[in-house]
């Protein structure tokens, strides 16, 4: 699941370039998102210069993340 609070979201683009799984990308002049493509993997987080990402479960650092998914960040 991934979620963007669209007020503090620069339009980097950065989250889309790093998603490997299409769960992101610009619409227009706004970041669409695809829930059901995301699979949490924490790339987006990691690249995000603005911290407005937020996962499953409230995650919003990649510090937060499973063991398991940080080591394949
Ligand atoms: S957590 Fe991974 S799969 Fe989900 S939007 Fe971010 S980069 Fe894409
Ligand atoms: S990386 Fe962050 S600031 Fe950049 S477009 Fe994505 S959500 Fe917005």
């Amino acid at each position: 699941m991934i979620t963007i609070d669209h007020t503090g979201c620069v339009i980097c683009v950065g989250c889309a370039s790093v998603c490997p799984f299409g769960a992101v990308e610009l619409v227009g002049t706004r970041m669409k998102t695809y829930s059901e493509k995301c699979t949490d993997c924490g790339l987006c987080i990691k690249a995000c210069p603005a911290n407005v990402i937020t996962l499953h479960k409230g995650i919003k650092d990649v510090k937060d993340l499973p063991a398991e998914a940080r080591k394949k960040l």
